[in-house]
């Protein structure tokens, strides 16, 4: 359930409301919105009577929100949610670029590739410490050294960084580095890793499961939300499909769908859900047409070298010329 606030209620009207949600002990989370603030009621809600509630001051009327996910949920919060890192807006008119490595892999290949994309307009740098690979054998990440080089270019160059993390036990140190904490596609049903990052107040890029449906995506971010990390964004990067020819298939439909049920913001992998680089710009421009609010790009210096994900590394001249 949903309790809307009338527009110009006092704070002292809100706090009585979030107030008796505690009483009946359940679990109140305001939502401030531009006209109205609501206050999201969560937990077994079914036995209050929602009179309760509207017969209280400042209240305008109670709603229930018919999806499972309810705190990500367009009917909890009508208006956009724009994550706001100093001067970047994620979720808001301008579309955002995230781009750098699959992988960082060393000082000189992080910083030369972080130089390119700020040049070419980009304002998040990409980067992963921690990889999550399918094999054991693979390039598992630098680890805290790949964390260190990331900081040290954002220093550098001024970019935002975004980078994986893993375990619950590693998101504070990760924390310490990142601007935007990445879920993996494989984690994105960790459920312990999703109330850690939930528990603290980084944004966090969400990354659809290989397997899952759009809502099992929104329930993963109601893990998030639900802990109190309201900075949630949502990334489309492809499902397995019985299609062969690209790595994965991307469902540039989940784009347009996730903006109308929830309020986050959608951010697009053409890198991962094509996993060639011939077809990433078409597909990022496809994405833009669709509605996303950002794109994530795989940029390498010398792709032929890559230690993962060299086939779906777009080059930084190729990069420069499509993002300029
Ligand atoms: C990545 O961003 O490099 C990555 C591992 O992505 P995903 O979790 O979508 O496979
Ligand atoms: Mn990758």
């Amino acid at each position: 359930m949903i309790v809307v606030m009338k527009p110009g209620a006092t704070a002292g009207e809100i706090g009585a409301v979030i107030a008796r949600v505690q009483e009946l002990g359940l679990t109140p989370h305001p939502i401030y919105g531009e006209e109205h603030t609501v206050v999201a009621v969560v937990g077994n809600e079914r036995k209050i009577d929602k009179e309760i509630f509207e017969v209280m001051p400042g209240v305008e009327k109670t709603m229930v929100v018919m999806h499972p996910f309810k705190l990500a949920s367009r009917t909890s919060k009508p208006e956009d949610t724009v994550i706001a890192l100093n001067g970047v807006k994620i979720g808001g008119k301008r579309l955002v670029i995230m781009a750098g490595p699959c992988s960082v892999e060393s000082r000189s290949q992080v910083l030369e590739t972080a130089w390119a994309v700020k040049e070419a307009g980009a304002t998040i740098l990409r980067g992963g410490a921690f990889k999550p690979r399918s094999s054991p054998y693979s390039f598992q990440g630098l680890g805290l050294k790949g964390l260190e080089y990331l900081a040290e270019a954002r220093e550098a160059t001024g970019l935002y960084i975004v980078t994986e993390v893993m375990t619950p036990e590693a998101v504070p140190m990760v924390a310490e580095y990142a601007d935007i904490l990445q879920i993996g596609a494989r984690n994105m049903q960790n459920y312990g890793l999703l109330h850690a990052v939930g528990r603290i107040q980084r944004p966090v890029l969400l990354k659809r499961g290989l397997m899952s449906t759009i809502e099992e995506l929104l329930m993963s971010a109601e893990y998030i939300l639900s802990n109190g990390n309201y900075r949630v964004m949502l990334c489309e990067r492809g499902i397995r499909t019985f299609e062969t020819y690209t790595r994965n298939t991307f469902d540039l439909n989940a784009v347009p769908v996730i903006k109308q049920l929830s309020h986050l913001p959608v951010i697009a992998d053409p890198s991962h859900a094509t996993g060639k680089s011939e077809l990433v710009i078409p597909m990022a421009r496809a994405a833009i047409a669709a509605g996303a609010d950002g794109l994530i790009l795989e940029v390498h210096p010398a792709p032929e070298t890559a230690l993962s994900d060299g086939a779906q590394s777009l080059r930084p001249e190729k990069f420069a010329g499509e993002a300029g």
